[in-house]
């Protein structure tokens, strides 16, 4: 792959192609596509017996709603070019699932493998501590959140620093999201980015034209899906995949790829890789030598759910996929989108696929906000009106519906009920939109451009109303 490779540009790039589609003045548009500020930082922890220098950073994309927010990875990949890209693509993926916050992102570059919990956790305050000097944390500036090697454990410990610096500070809950649910955290949240990509290819695969144009049937039940890693996206998007009746004929990690057929049952996959240490040599099914192999496997929907570029000019030719769902952020570069575009593959475009995670942020930081947890008010009010229609229909028909029926017919919505119902109608109307702005504008290449412009004129829009322009 080409060194000089910029991540950053390749999101311009794609804007540009985009923005030729939208009415928007040139300073407009640069506006949009510009990083609106960047911390860079440098700080020392005390490792053992020695002082690192930590390299960190954290990118605000937009400010044309706030607070901004993004997750923050670990991984000693990550850089400033990187950061900056991924910000961007927040500011994009939450306009497309109207979620009112401008984009961020951060990273500290390290190898969280290589430190212990307690060294995790001193450089993840360090970080918070830095961000809270910058002003670049706040339930009304900027609100991180999990992403590749962090979760709900430095979630609370960025809360616990952000706390004890702000004593009294009412909102303080709503300045980090992905928290565990005992610490402010929503139910559902975990499991959101992959719920999210399951509801977005099942309402690609729901739309006749895209299925007729890609010469499959429509629906989910009996496509053949290979998913590219099993971390919190992965896993929980395969397993859902499942549920909804599709067959899942691959599955690959860092150690390898497996293959089968008929079909793999994902849990028992994930309890073998936790039990053996590997993916590999799972009964029934083929081992491949790499782990891209299987991203080459014959398959309906392939699923890239774990880092960015795995989809590049080397392997590109050979991907036998119909649909290939982004559930990493940037898995294809942008060669290889062109060779699948060519190739009639439909790309469903990352930012707004996998925007089920900041989406139920979305809803945690409501909750936060609100000191109320979902369906507190509600549900029994719900399951007494229900209770009531139920005996009313017994009344007058006179026949009773059975304990299993009445548990079904009363329930009244909790937490997880309407945060996931929630994230299904966010993920319905953003498939919709993108869908009819493409069928509008017949001269849109792809969907991930049609996705673009979409966003751009939610962002441009914004701009225009905040009437920071002439
Ligand atoms: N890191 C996730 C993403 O890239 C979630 C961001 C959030 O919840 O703010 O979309």
């Amino acid at each position: 792959m080409n060194p000089e490779y910029s991540f950053f540009d390749a999101v311009c790039k794609s804007f540009d192609k985009a923005a030729k589609y939208t009415q928007f003045d040139e300073g407009i548009l640069e506006q949009i596509k510009q990083c609106n500020s960047v911390l860079r930082m440098h700080f020392p922890v005390k490792i053992g017996e020695k002082v690192e220098v930590i390299k960190a950073y954290r990118v605000q994309h937009s400010h044309h709603k706030l607070p901004c927010k993004g997750g923050i990875r670990f991984s000693d990949m990550v850089n400033l070019d990187e950061v900056m890209a991924l910000s961007a693509l927040m500011t994009y993926k939450c306009a497309i699932v109207n979620v009112p916050f401008g984009g961020a992102k951060g990273g500290i570059s390290i190898d969280p493998k290589k430190y212990s919990a307690y060294d995790l956790e001193r450089i993840t305050r360090r970080y918070t501590s830095e961000l809270i000097k910058k002003k670049f944390i706040g339930p009304g500036e900027d609100v991180p959140a999990p992403d590749y090697g962090t979760g709900e454990r430095e979630m609370s410990w960025i809360l616990d620093t952000y706390i004890a610096m702000h004593p009294g500070e009412v909102e303080a809950l709503g300045c980090v999201t992905g928290k565990p649910v005992t610490q402010g955290g929503v139910k559902g949240r975990r499991e959101a980015t992959g719920l999210g990509v399951f509801f977005g290819i099942r309402e690609v695969c729901n739309n006749k034209d895209v299925m007729d144009r890609l010469g499959l049937s429509t629906g989910i039940k009996g496509k053949k899906v290979i998913v590219q890693g099993l971390g919190n996206v992965g896993y929980h998007s395969a397993k859902f995949f499942q549920e909804g009746g599709a067959i899942i004929v691959g599955l690959a990690e860092y150690e390898g790829s497996i293959y089968c057929e008929t079909g793999l049952d994902v849990e028992a996959v994930f309890q073998h890789r936790k039990k053996t240490g590997s993916i590999l040599n799972f009964p029934g099914a083929t081992n491949f030598a790499k782990n891209t192999d299987a991203l080459e496997a014959p398959c309906d929907i392939l699923i890239p759910a774990a880092l960015e570029n795995v989809i590049n000019d080397t392997n590109a030719n050979k991907i036998q996929a119909k649909i290939v769902g982004e559930a990493a952020n940037g898995p294809l570069t942008p060669d290889a989108d062109e060779i699948l575009t060519q190739k009639g593959i439909l790309v469903v475009p990352d930012m707004y696929l996998n925007a089920g995670g900041v989406t139920v942020s979305y809803f945690e930081w409501l909750k936060n906000l609100s000191h109320v947890s979902y369906g507190r008010l509600e549900r029994r009010f719900m399951e007494n009106q229900n209770a009531n229609i139920v005996s009313q229909i017994e009344t007058m028909t006179g026949n009773k519906v059975t304990d299993e029926q009445r548990k079904l017919l009363v329930h009244g919505p909790d937490e997880i009920d309407l945060v996931r119902s929630g994230l299904e109608d966010t993920m319905i109307k953003a498939t919709n939109e993108i869908l009819e702005c493409w069928k509008n504008n017949p001269s849109i290449p792809d969907m991930r451009t049609a996705a673009f412009v979409v966003a751009i004129n939610k962002v441009g829009n914004s701009y225009l109303e905040l009437g920071i322009f002439p």
